[in-house]
Formats: C-alpha cells, structure tokens, sequence
C-alpha cells in the first residue's frame, strides 16, 4: 500500500517509493515461503544471573537465512510479518522451536531453564493467545513455569481491556511476563501496575549511558527499585562492557544479557555454553558471586 495523503496514483509514479513497494511485496511473498522451507531458526542469548554469574536462561531471537540475501534481521521482516499477519504462524513456529529446544536442553528435568520469547502485540489481536501457548506446551512437553513472555509496553497501550484479559489468562497459566525495552514506551507508572507483569527488561538506550554522567546511573537505579517496589525482577539489555556490568551489579539489578555476556548464539553453541558456563565462551569469567 502506498502512503496516503499524497494519494496512490502520485505514489506510484514515484520510482523510490515503487521501488520500496516492490521490495516490501518481494519481502512478504518470500517470508510466506520462509515459513515453509527450512529458512528460519533462532538464536540463544544467555540471561545471567548478576549475583552469581550463572546462566538461568535464554532470550530466543528469530533469524532468517534468506537464499539470496543472507541473513535478514528481524528488525527487517517483524514489521512486515505483523503488517501481513504473518506473525501469527511465525510467532507459533518460535514458541514452538524454543519449547522444544528447550526441553531438549533439559527443561522439565532435574534442570531450571528460563526460556524468553518474543511475542507481538499483533498476536495478541489474533485469537486467543493463552490457548495457543497452552497448546505449545503440550506439544512440546514444555514446563509452563520456565517460560517467559517479552512483550512491548505497545500491548498495554492499545486494546488495553481485550489484552488484560489475555494477559490474565496467561498468568493464570503459570506463564511468566516480562516488559521487553522498558523505558522507552509511554506507559505510566498506572499502567505497569495494572498489568500482571512479572519482570522488567531495562531498554539498551540506558544500560548504554551507564559508567558516564551520573544522572543515567540515577535514572537506571530508580528503574531497578521501581521494578522491585512492584515486586518485579530486573533485567538490564544490552550490556558491552565491564563498567556497565559492575554499575548494574552495584545497582543490584538481578539479571542481565549483552554483547559482553554473550552475543545471541545458534542452538548448538548456546547448548555448548549451557553446559561449560560462559567463562569457556567469553576466555574469561563473566561475574563473580558476591
Ligand atoms: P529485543 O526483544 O529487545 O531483543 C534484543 C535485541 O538486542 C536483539 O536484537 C539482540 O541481538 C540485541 N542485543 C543483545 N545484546 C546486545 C548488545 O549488547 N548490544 C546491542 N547493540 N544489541 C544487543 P535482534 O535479535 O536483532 O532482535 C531485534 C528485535 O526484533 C527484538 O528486540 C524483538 O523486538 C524482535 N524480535 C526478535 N525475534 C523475535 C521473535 O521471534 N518474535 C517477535 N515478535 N519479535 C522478535
Ligand atoms: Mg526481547
Ligand atoms: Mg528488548
Ligand atoms: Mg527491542
């Protein structure tokens, strides 16, 4: 669909933006194919444990080997995913890859793995969200209190009754819920706290400013004591050095993921560094207990 406003006709004759046309209609015809072959797969990226340095889990992050164009960033294709709906049959193929991989990780057995998936606000307009989790679950033999949900603060904005009501469903599942890039929304302190969400996921853009002014180091400290006065954990994205680790540590956030950490890995190396502990991975330790 071309812009409105300047009208279609105009639109059209406009060769960057046929172009851009084309290329979005390319992106979406070949997404729908992805689905089908062998195309996607995900990503493992390590959640740590601030006071003790383990792993409790894993964010899983899509990826898309396109044929011809390589590997396509979900910043690339989400967006045309939920415009077209697609997101709803690619939103299960994750849940469902995580599940699995998760149980064959050892998730339901003697070991604790917290799994984090991506969901769009999208799938919360198509149908009933918990029903297709609890479907998954079953299917994949997943226990429902190690997965977790990452949500933007857009689910609490739009819809707000119909997607309270799913949110609620899902907790009344034993799903665990976490606001992903916190911070940079709108949501006001009255909506967190209507919502049943159990974790709060610190965006990147404050972790970044971390270790210079000391007004983003206030700033991060009263997002960690907000989360904990609602009785929420904490999770700091995006952490790329050393400094913003011990800042985030001597905050007392309680779990945190980044490039410094661990990059998101393939299954094969997330199940290496699962096992071995990220000090293999990294050539040296990520935290030491406290
Ligand atoms: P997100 O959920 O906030 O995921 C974190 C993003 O930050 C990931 O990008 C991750 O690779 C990146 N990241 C992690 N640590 C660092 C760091 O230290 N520095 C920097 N610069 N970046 C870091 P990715 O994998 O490209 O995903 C981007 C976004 O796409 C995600 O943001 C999420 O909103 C969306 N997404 C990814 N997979 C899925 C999915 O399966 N379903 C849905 N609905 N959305 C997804
Ligand atoms: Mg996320
Ligand atoms: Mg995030
Ligand atoms: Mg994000």
């Amino acid at each position: 669909r071309a812009k409105s406003g300047g009208g279609d006709r105009l639109a059209a004759y406009d060769p960057a933006m046929l172009a851009g046309l084309v290329e979005r209609l390319e992106l979406e015809a070949d997404l729908r194919v992805a689905l089908t072959r062998d195309e996607l797969a995900l990503h493992y990226q390590p959640t740590v444990d601030l006071r003790t340095g383990e792993i409790t889990g894993f964010e899983a992050l899509v990826r898309w080997y396109h044929p011809t164009r390589g590997m396509v960033s979900p910043l690339d294709f989400i967006g045309t995913a939920e415009a077209t709906g697609l997101i709803v049959p690619l939103g299960r193929w994750v849940l469902t890859e995580a599940c699995r991989q998760a149980v064959a990780w050892g998730a339901g057995t003697t070991r604790r793995l917290k799994m984090a998936v991506n969901v769009s606000v999208r799938q919360f307009e198509h149908g009933d969200l918990a029903a297709m989790v609890a479907e998954v679950l079953a299917e994949t033999g997943m226990p429902v209190d190690q997965l977790c949900l990452e949500m933007t603060e857009s689910v609490l904005l739009t819809d707000t009754d119909e997607n309270l009501a799913q949110l609620h469903r899902l907790k009344d599942l034993g799903v665990t819920l976490a606001m992903d890039d916190f911070g940079t929304g709108y949501s006001s302190l009255a909506y967190l706290r209507r919502f049943p969400m159990d974790t709060l996921k610190i965006d990147r853009s404050f972790v970044d400013r971390l270790g210079g002014e000391h007004e983003d180091e206030a700033l991060v400290s009263t997002i960690v004591r907000l989360g904990r006065s609602l009785g929420m954990t904490t999770v700091a994205e995006g952490i790329e050095d050393s400094v913003q680790l011990a800042v985030l540590k001597e905050l007392r956030c309680d779990y945190a993921q980044g490039y410094y950490l661990s990059r998101p890995l393939p299954a094969a190396e997330a199940g290496r560094v699962l096992e071995e502990g990220l000090a293999t991975a990294l050539g040296e330790p990520v935290a030491s207990p406290r």
